[in-house]
């Protein structure tokens, strides 16, 4: 039997009654002649880049023929959960939805779960809240900075990773990169933990225990601070420096971290505690002046509105996708304008250029920008997804098409399939100590 709403799909605009007709042509006029749009369905992309990224993206179709919307369903650790999220559970819940209620459709989304802000689900309500701003960009024909008010700013200013075995050595890379352009430069020596690792089977360790590289928080302790002050002697006063502690260090450890790198002149150090000790940065703002960024494993307002209310940061960098995508990230930076904070949206080397030119159109955007970690794709990944940011003298340039700017390849994609599950083995998260037991990142 055939539905009345059916039924009308057959009549000419003339027969219409009178109020659906005045209820279209208010539409028409709204959108500028443009009907209404539906969400017909989506479909998640898996692929490994051409490298060895663990990537899925989320392209959402609409009822207008050939407009779509990409967004970063990323999740490193946990990529099958978010595809199996997206599949199973809310591709269908957005299915025949608005595609223009972003905000209705990201609230209806959140307390669809009823727990809230879980790390999988932000990661996929992001994924779609990514799409939307990018259809929405699309039909307006605009790069989306322009619906989000217009540029703030003429580009977005990055900070480079160097690293090094060596003082001498990080000293020589933070000046390529200075040469290159860079103002910002996060310096680093021995990677993740590095400058507080005791070498794999050295020290004294239990009998048949952990051998591995161990993490000792005193060797962090004296190491870090020498490292800045041979940076500072050797390239002066003109490079911003910047250091990420990845959360390894005790409450105690942080504020004696923090008092130490005082001399330095940071531009900041980041994430010097783990996210369940944040009370202590009351501690760390009371003996010193080192400016602090924390938020890469945030995914909750309720972690970082106490700590810029209190002014206990001074920077706050999340990754746009895991707090779930540009809507509240562009919350979160209008809490930082209110209390003068700013942001930094954090870029691993396992992100992706989808969620890179999200953060990129709200960091172009916004009063309360601070700075943009880099990352930056092989060329299989520029091919993969033309429109992918270009990074050039220490900024960052989207493409200006419109919406997010970005396109994906898919026969290209499938190319390089995603890692199917498996490997069981500790991965670079699971940090230990000499007696071998854990170190919280
Ligand atoms: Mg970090």
């Amino acid at each position: 039997m055939m539905r009345r709403r059916d039924l009308l799909k057959l009549l000419p605009a003339a027969a219409l009654p009178a109020r659906l007709l005045a209820a279209q042509q208010r539409e028409a006029a709204r959108t500028r002649g443009l009907p209404p749009l539906k969400i017909t369905g989506a479909k998640v992309i898996t692929t490994s880049g051409g490298a060895r990224y663990q990537w899925a993206f989320l392209k959402v179709f609409t009822s207008e023929p050939g407009l779509y919307g990409i967004g970063s369903a990323n999740n490193v650790m946990n990529p099958w959960t978010v595809v199996t999220a997206l599949e199973k559970h809310l591709i269908p819940f957005w299915t025949g939805k608005d595609a223009n209620r972003i905000e209705d459709l990201w609230q209806a989304s959140y307390v669809r779960s009823y727990w809230r802000n879980a790390s999988i689900l932000n990661v996929a309500n992001g994924a779609l809240d990514m799409a939307l701003w990018d259809i929405k960009g699309k039909r307006a024909g605009m790069p989306l900075y322009e619906l989000l008010g217009g540029k703030a700013r003429d580009a977005v200013p990055l900070y480079a990773h160097a690293d090094g075995r060596s003082p001498e050595e990080v000293a020589e890379n933070v000046r390529k990169y200075m040469d290159e352009g860079y103002r910002h430069v996060r310096a680093q020596m021995g990677g993740y933990g590095g400058g507080g690792m005791i070498p794999p089977g050295q020290g004294s360790r239990p009998e048949g225990g952990f051998a591995g590289p161990a993490f000792d928080e005193e060797a962090y302790l004296e190491t870090i601070p020498k490292l800045f002050e041979t940076l500072r002697v050797k390239l002066g006063r003109d490079v911003k420096l910047l250091h990420d502690v990845h959360e390894h260090l005790t409450p105690a450890g942080a504020v004696e971290f923090a008092k130490r790198m005082e001399p330095y002149r940071m531009f900041f150090v980041e994430d010097i505690l783990p996210p369940e000790q944040i009370d202590h940065f009351r501690r760390i703002r009371q003996v010193t002046s080192t400016p602090m960024a924390m938020g890469e494993l945030f995914t909750h307002p309720l972690e970082w509105n106490p700590l810029i209310a209190e002014r206990l940061i001074d920077f706050v960098r999340c990754r746009v996708s895991a707090i779930g995508g540009i809507t509240p990230a562009r919350k979160l930076a209008a809490v930082c304008e209110a209390f003068g904070c700013r942001t930094a949206f954090q870029e691993g080397g396992d992100n992706d250029p989808v969620n890179q030119l999200a953060a990129y159109h709200v960091d172009l955007s916004i009063s309360s920008f601070g700075i943009q970690e880099e990352n930056h794709f092989p060329q299989s990944v520029h091919e993969m997804l033309p429109g992918t940011a270009q990074l050039q003298g220490g900024y960052l340039y989207g493409s200006d098409g419109p919406g997010l700017g970005i396109d994906l390849d898919e026969k290209l994609a499938a190319r390089y399939p995603m890692a199917e599950p498996g490997d069981v083995s500790e991965p670079w998260t699971v940090v230990r100590g000499m007696d071998g037991s854990l170190v919280r990142p």
